[in-house]
């Protein structure tokens, strides 16, 4: 298996990453530096996940003392909703290559197809709500025109690539018949319990990679969003599954290692997230093994479908009534 998945135009991006989101400011530090020290070399940023600047000064730290030069590492942001619309796209690209500190991005991503609008007092108010307790929904989010925006972002020099997430079939033709410069990626919930194959398939047809966010089914969610308040109904722990726990038996290796490196088999990028030093060791240690076609063939038995998603979004209040929501 290669460590790595090749855009349409020779890029290469590493197959496995670390995900950062949820992760506090101090903690991300401390994460950053442990995944440098094991072997990561992507990490999979936002603007909306409010700890660039952390990840930035760490790199920042790496890239003046000598241990690691810029070409070397892999580094994704994310167009935040509120700024979905053409004008805006230079201004958070600029912003986030401002927090990371950074001249550009190995690959921007538009974070989903459905904007809000953007409350012009204050940036960092990622999630504008309207007074009935609704998203601030900006209903007139045109994907074409802000692709071009994003097409203007490689021309400068600010994104190396850019690319997709949280975008459906139909969102992906309409971008793949207007566009100049193609997506390299689409970002999407992938685990054993929603495997995407169809979406997979649609990506492939157009030479679009796939990395999967949540690759460990984001067990963390539940206590997250109930400290937060925020509902989201039950999110299955996969980790637990029988299925997954008499692999890593067999193979002398985690559940995580199993799910992970079931995923980066499928050719799918993995950028599972973790601020716990062991389990940050833990999840890059999937290159010294191999699921057999039976192993691949159990594994594959346990996706449900669309009943295994567990990112809706409806968390978002009034999502659904965006023109765009994708799901
Ligand atoms: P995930 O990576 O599937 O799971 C993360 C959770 O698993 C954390 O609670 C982590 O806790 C725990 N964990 C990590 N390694 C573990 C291990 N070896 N054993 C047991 N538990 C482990 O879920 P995610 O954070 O939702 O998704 C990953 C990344 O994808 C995000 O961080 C973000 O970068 C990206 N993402 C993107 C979107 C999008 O809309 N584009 C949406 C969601 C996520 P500890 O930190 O305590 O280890």
């Amino acid at each position: 298996m290669k460590d790595h998945v090749e855009f349409y135009n020779g890029y290469k991006m590493p197959i496995l990453g670390l995900g950062t989101w949820s992760a506090r400011p101090e903690e991300m530090k401390i994460a950053i530096n442990e995944a440098l020290k094991v072997g990561y070399r992507h990490f999979d940023t936002a603007f909306t996940y409010m700890n660039e600047e952390s990840i930035g000064e760490v790199l920042a730290e790496w890239i003046s003392q000598g241990r690691i030069k810029r070409e070397e590492l892999f580094i994704v942001t994310k167009l935040p909703m509120i700024g979905n619309r053409s004008s805006d796209v230079d201004i958070f690209l600029k912003e986030s290559l401002k927090r990371l500190k950074l001249s550009y991005v190995d690959l921007y991503l538009i974070h989903a197809p459905t904007g809000l609008k953007r409350d012009m007092k204050d940036i960092n108010n990622v999630f504008p709500e309207q007074e009935n307790g609704e998203m601030d929904w900006d209903m007139d989010t045109n994907l074409p025109t802000l692709w071009q925006a994003m097409e203007q972002q490689v021309d400068l020099g600010l994104a190396k690539n850019i690319g997709l997430s949280n975008f459906n079939e139909s969102q992906i033709r309409k971008i793949m018949n207007d566009c100049r410069i193609q997506p390299a990626n689409n970002q999407v919930e992938i685990h054993a319990y929603f495997l995407q194959t169809e979406l997979r398939d649609v990506c492939k047809e157009f030479g679009i990679t796939v990395c999967a966010y949540s690759p460990l089914g984001s067990p963390g969610r539940q206590v997250l969003f109930e400290e937060r308040g925020i509902e989201n109904g039950f999110i299955p722990d996969i980790l637990q599954n029988p299925v997954v726990s008499e692999l890593a038996k067999k193979h002398e290796k985690t559940p995580a290692q199993i799910l992970l490196r079931y995923l980066a088999q499928l050719q799918v990028v993995v950028i599972p997230k973790s601020t716990n030093p062991k389990r940050i060791a833990e999840n890059f240690k999937i290159f010294d093994f191999e699921l057999s076609p039976e192993d691949i063939s159990d594994l594959n038995s346990l996706d449900q479908g669309q009943k295994g998603r567990t990112f809706d979004w409806t968390f978002f209040k009034g999502a659904q009534k965006h023109p765009e929501y994708p799901f």
